[in-house]
């Protein structure tokens, strides 16, 4: 009983200090699709580099070939592997015997960004048909708490995505595909973007290029302040169903050069200083048991599962590289996403919602703390 009493205090103990010590105001989410851990935690491969997938041989390798995968990776993305690997979390390095996956079956996009932002994996989401999603999602219930209405956008390449986020009913803020943004008061410079990505070469069908989405996105950012945006980049993933590993490697490149622009702007704007959360991914993985296998990523590829998830913030303790033998899951980000938030994410459509990812957040080390000092 005593035991108990202690327990249940030290529990509103917790609780407390956690209210107290949440610094995350808002939260930057950041997805490239298809992109694999295998590149993030190792760099280039060379026996991708050096099969039919790589037309530019030398070129790549000049760029980013180094002996050690410790090198490559950091040639690939210095961003990741300079600040989030020092002052943040990387986790999904299998090598290292940390892992990060799916828990959905089908290794395709709809059915991760389902996982991701429900905190569920829902078997009627098994392709990318565009329907509009059943359940609700993370987003859209922070977009109905006090003091975010309003406060919540998403500006994606893949024309998908007021799908996912089903924007019929959930009346969030999409800006997918070639669309423009829709303010009554925009000024000069989104103008320019919005006029401007109607004539760039639409190189993929109706997906936007990665640039534009980045170029708007920040934009929005910048002059809108949401307190949670989504930017959903799409090109690593086209670049591997078009069997282009130089392309794939240089987009991976940029996309680093992006989260980079998006922290330096975060920690320079006193809306966001100190009091942002960074967290990026991926929505599945790709084969890799051989260079073909590469290319594509299903229910059929093997290791299509494998994903990858990075996390910067105030609340992060930075341990970098994440080394235990332990497993986080996409359908974990929902709630990880609301807990910085201080919410609890209840889906009022009927599905139940994975646990966030507790190491991501400092007031568990405070636990963990008091929890081993008691023994
Ligand atoms: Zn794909």
């Amino acid at each position: 009983m005593k035991k108990f009493i202690i327990l249940s205090l030290l529990l509103i103990i917790t609780d407390r200090l956690a209210a107290q010590f949440r610094e995350t105001q808002n939260i930057v989410i950041v997805t490239i699709d298809g992109s694999r851990w295998q590149e993030i935690f190792r760099g280039a491969d060379s026996s991708i580099i050096n099969s039919k997938y790589t037309t530019n041989k030398d070129a790549v390798l000049k760029k980013f070939w180094a002996q050690t995968p410790q090198e490559r990776r950091k040639l690939l993305m210095p961003y990741m592997w300079s600040i989030i690997s020092r002052r943040g979390q990387l986790y999904g390095n299998r090598d290292l015997g940390n892992k990060s996956e799916v828990t959905n079956m089908f290794g395709s996009s709809y059915p991760g960004y389902n996982e991701m932002f429900t905190g569920a994996p829902d078997w009627r989401i098994n392709g990318n048909r565009a329907i509009n999603n059943p359940n609700t999602n993370v987003l859209e219930y922070i977009n109905q708490q006090e003091g975010f209405k309003k406060k919540v956008a998403v500006f994606a390449s893949w024309e998908l995505f007021p799908y996912i986020y089903n924007i019929k009913r959930s009346g969030l803020n999409v800006n997918a595909g070639y669309t423009n943004v829709d303010e009554i008061d925009i000024n000069e410079h989104i103008k320019y973007l919005n006029d401007l990505q109607h004539k760039v070469p639409h190189t993929i069908g109706e997906t936007r290029l990665d640039t534009m989405t980045f170029e708007l996105g920040k934009a929005y950012l910048q002059q809108y302040k949401p307190r949670v945006i989504h930017f959903a980049f799409d090109e690593t993933d086209e670049m591997g169903h078009q069997g282009k590993y130089d392309m794939y490697l240089k987009y991976l490149n940029q996309q680093d050069e992006y989260l980079r622009q998006l922290w330096e702007y975060i920690q320079t704007d006193p809306n966001y200083k100190d009091k942002t959360t960074l967290i990026v991914t991926c929505d599945h993985g790709r084969g890799d048991t051989s260079p073909w296998a590469w290319t594509e990523h299903s229910i059929l590829i093997k290791n299509s599962i494998q994903t990858w998830m990075a996390i910067i913030g105030p609340d992060t303790p930075a341990d970098g590289e994440i080394t235990t033998s332990t497993t986080i899951y996409q359908k974990q980000l929902a709630q990880t996403i609301a807990k910085f938030l201080g919410i609890d994410f209840k889906a009022n459509t009927d599905h139940a919602v994975a646990d966030a990812i507790e190491s991501a957040r400092k007031p568990q080390a405070i636990i963990v703390g008091i929890a081993n000092r008691d023994n």
